[in-house]
């Protein structure tokens, strides 16, 4: 594996500055062991949002397309178009808003749309019967997120729903809001959502409905809560194999394994002399005869910017260099005073990698205040992305 990913590094070691690099095989294998965990008659529906969390969106739904699945999400219908597009034919689902407006396109592309809330539905129904087409629907239940969706409570608005003559509903879904909280009150919360969802399904049942597909999990609520019984479990983070928090223990301990990493090259190396500073603001003042090196990667490329002074390192070699004065939109500079054996051409790993090495998504982005699933979703705005295997 490690042989393979240096190959990807010396095809793009002369052309590219920085680059986000995708473990496709890795991908792979974190949509299997999701699969394997998952219960008989569930689908894994990949959650490929924000470009796949940064990983490229079109590139991971074909991957993943490629070894059987057939279910995706998206927030966005332009995100779904895009897929679409780019000859994608599983069921797409858009967790998020789209304007009632475009109803015509949803058919048209083959979209599943959330209904967000009541008075949504009656919307996008009038609207679908205007452009005389049928839609899609999953029916986005609130239990106490209370973000999006129906209330639990409100079993004759949910059910209306289904009496809605240009809606078709495929689906009814809730979504978690602390499913990787392993502390009692947090639990408790959780089970109360799992039971007041179907509650609202069993309700829905008694009324002569026919229950479309349920679903409830995203990839903690697989990983701590895996005896539920869905039709679906939507899952984002664990795909791309890493925790959104580095202290995240589960109750189903899988093997996932990351599949992104941003590396860079060291493209100068430069003395500081003792009394020096680097960098805006002259953050960094040289305590001693320093060497430091430059990286041509910076915020514009999603590396966070809370990362400066010392607070985010990178490994060159083995070496973990800390990040010295601040970080700039185009590059940031690491101070390898210690360490001799590092030369200009030499790769960096910025983010990336497994265990406890503070290079992992979730440590980064901790070291920046963040949860890993925002990290990510900010690389690939510039950065060519080199998919490996
Ligand atoms: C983003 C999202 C997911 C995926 O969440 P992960 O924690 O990344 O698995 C699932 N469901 C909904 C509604 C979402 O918005």
């Amino acid at each position: 594996m490690i042989g393979k990913t240096e190959q990807a590094d010396k095809r793009t070691h002369f052309t590219e500055r920085a680059w986000l690099e995708i473990n496709l095989s890795n991908l792979r294998h974190n949509a299997k062991a999701l699969q394997k965990a998952m219960p008989e008659g569930c689908a894994l529906m990949a959650v490929v949002k924000c470009d796949a969390y940064g990983h490229g969106g079109v590139l991971a739904a074909k991957e993943l397309e490629r070894t059987g699945v057939r279910s995706f999400a998206t927030a966005t219908m332009e995100e779904a178009v895009r897929l679409r597009e780019n000859g994608i034919t599983g069921e797409i689902l858009i967790l998020g808003y789209t304007d009632a407006g475009r109803a015509r396109d949803l058919c048209g592309y083959n979209l599943m749309q959330s209904v967000i809330g009541y008075e949504y539905a009656r919307l996008l129904d009038e609207a679908a019967a205007c452009a005389g087409v049928s839609v899609q629907v999953h029916i986005k239940i609130d239990t106490g997120m209370h973000r999006l969706g129906i209330s639990a409570g409100k079993t004759s608005e949910a059910g209306m729903v289904f009496a809605m003559q240009n809606l078709e509903v495929c689906g009814i879904y809730t979504h978690l809001c602390c499913a990787d909280s392993m502390r009692p009150e947090d639990i408790a919360c959780t089970r109360g959502q799992i039971a007041s969802f179907y509650r609202l399904t069993g309700a829905l049942e008694k009324e002569g409905i026919r229950l479309p597909k349920l679903h409830i999990q995203s990839s903690y609520g697989l990983l701590n809560y895996p005896e539920l019984r869905c039709d679906y479990v939507r899952a984002g983070i664990a795909l791309y194999g890493v925790r959104s928090k580095p202290e995240n223990d589960t109750v189903l301990n899988l093997e996932l394994r990351p599949v992104l990493s941003l590396k860079s090259r060291v493209v100068l190396i430069r003395p500081v002399k003792k009394g020096e500073t680097f960098g805006y603001g002259r953050q960094f003042l040289a305590e001693r005869d320093s060497r430091i090196a430059i990286l041509p990667v910076g915020y514009g490329d999603g590396y966070p910017g809370d990362l400066s002074c010392g607070r985010g390192c990178v490994l060159i070699g083995g070496y973990s260099a800390p990040v010295i004065g601040r970080i700039c939109m185009d590059q940031l500079a690491v101070d390898i005073t210690e360490a001799e054996e590092i030369r200009m051409g030499d790769t960096a790993l910025l983010i990336g990698g497994a265990g406890v090495s503070s290079q992992t998504a979730p440590a980064v982005a901790a070291a920046s205040g963040r949860i890993a699933n925002e990290l990510l979703c900010r690389m690939g705005a510039r950065l060519p992305v080199v998919p490996v295997e």
